[in-house]
């Protein structure tokens, strides 16, 4: 009996489910990429409190994905959980703030260092316009970004180099609007020279970045990349936006806390909201002052960012509840020890077996590569990728009750994820590397 067999006869409510929305959406999901799944066919969610989820099939899971990171809060937490049904009792959206705002703009600000804040509905709508006030306040045509990060589906940024070097879209990036190479410098994670070289040209509105990459695995930083970022950054001229969307697994502040960095701009998203869309981004009074001074107040035509829907009544009072009631610097030292249960139960099981795989933990967040070091580069991960062998160590998995994202290795820890979700696993874990080289 195959794992194929398995899922197919453990999941006949799913199949049913997708035979019928099979008919009116491509592969029977609302959004793309929820068909990335291993199986034949998606799972259905039937229900999901703190790190499980049940299926319509009736299958108890432990969700190590948490909705790719968007659900890092656990799901629905009851603090979230409550304030935004009592501001939906009262009205979510007015085009006018309400007292939540205030004191989500306080919070942020003393978490991810910089005073200045706004409200999105994702991280890419706040990634998207940071870009724009890049521009705005620099003049300048291009962003940099580094290769195989990601930011969101924002066009320029959605760029890869190609085998000669030249700057081209990334596979995946439909329909890119122009050719990339007018948009957007793309240089390897943790090469100081090539991003001298880019910056130089002063042609560069914004260098975005994540503080680790964490989208083609886990890529950290090496010690003074990011003094060496904010030094360049400010040599030439160019804004510096640090995109802690996902590594805000690292800590209550974020990787911008842990390290002290110190950029112009702040992005975060996806769990911030405790499961709602919400996304924020924050700048320092320098950069906000150079916007504002860039732009005609009297006369003001706001087209270029913002949104109808965004900062929104709904989104701001799931953030307040999230950040000081979730997310909080207690339930960061829960979650990060049981992200290190996790490496180390995955190393333990890569150490026994003698396999040539490695580790890397953000905090919250582990994830396992097929190469035997880390990888100092966004080429170097993506080199390793094993598109067969992740499909069938995630199905293994999601036969055993345990999900993983589609496209990581990663396990994600929420403040509800305990010991005994760690240990089904790296047990289960464990079991598969004996399948393939015991
Ligand atoms: N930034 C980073 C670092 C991300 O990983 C992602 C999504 O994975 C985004 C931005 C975009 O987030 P969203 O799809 O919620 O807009």
């Amino acid at each position: 009996e195959t794992e194929l067999d398995v899922f197919r006869a453990a999941r006949p409510a799913s199949h049913a489910e997708w035979e019928r929305a099979e008919r009116h959406m491509p592969d029977g999901v609302p959004m793309l990429w929820m068909a990335k799944w291993p199986g034949p066919w998606p799972v259905y969610v039937e229900s999901a409190s703190g790190a499980h989820f049940t299926c319509v099939d009736g299958i108890d899971h432990v969700d190590l994905c948490l909705g790719d990171t968007g659900a890092m809060c656990g799901h629905a937490p009851a603090a979230s959980v409550a304030a935004i049904s009592a501001q939906l009792a009262r009205g979510s959206t007015f085009m006018l703030p309400t007292e939540d705002a205030a004191a989500v703009a306080e919070i942020m600000s003393s978490r991810f260092r910089v005073p200045v804040w706004q409200f999105s509905l994702s991280a890419t709508d706040a990634n998207r316009s940071l870009i724009r006030y890049a521009r705005q306040v620099t003049r300048r045509p291009r962003i940099l970004v580094h290769d195989y990060s990601y930011h969101g589906t924002v066009d320029e940024a959605y760029a890869t180099l190609d085998e000669h070097g030249n700057v081209v879209a990334r596979r995946g990036n439909i329909g890119a609007p122009v050719p990339l190479d007018q948009t957007t410098s793309v240089v390897q994670f943790n090469d100081v020279d090539a991003l001298e070289r880019a910056l130089a040209t002063r042609e560069i509105a914004a260098v975005l970045i994540e503080p680790a990459l964490t989208n083609i695995g886990i890529v950290l930083p090496e010690p003074g990349y990011h003094e060496a970022v904010r030094e360049l950054c400010s040599r030439y001229g160019t804004i510096l936006i640090i995109d802690e969307t996902h590594t805000f697994s690292a800590g209550p502040g974020g990787m911008i806390a842990e390290l002290g960095l110190e950029p112009d701009a702040v992005v975060l998203g996806k769990s911030i909201g405790g499961g709602i869309p919400a996304g924020a981004y924050g700048m320092t009074r320098e950069f906000a002052d150079r916007v504002r001074d860039s732009l005609d107040l009297e006369d003001i035509d706001v087209g270029g960012v913002g949104g109808t829907l965004a900062g929104n009544a709904l989104s701001l009072a799931g953030i307040r509840a999230t950040l000081s009631e979730v997310l909080t610097p207690a339930a960061f030292t829960g979650m990060i020890d049981r992200s290190t249960e996790w490496t180390a139960g995955v190393q333990a099981a890569i150490d026994e077996f003698e396999v040539p795989w490695q580790v890397t933990q953000l905090g919250a967040r582990s994830e396992y590569s097929f190469r035997a070091t880390a990888p100092r580069t966004g080429r170097e991960a993506a080199d390793a990728d094993d598109f067969e062998l992740q499909q069938y160590l995630h199905l293994h998995a999601l036969n055993r009750g345990l999900l993983m994202t589609p496209f990581h290795n990663m396990a994600l820890m929420s403040p509800a994820t305990t010991a005994a979700d760690v240990e089904r696993h790296t047990v289960a874990f464990r079991e598969a590397v004996v399948s393939l080289y015991g």
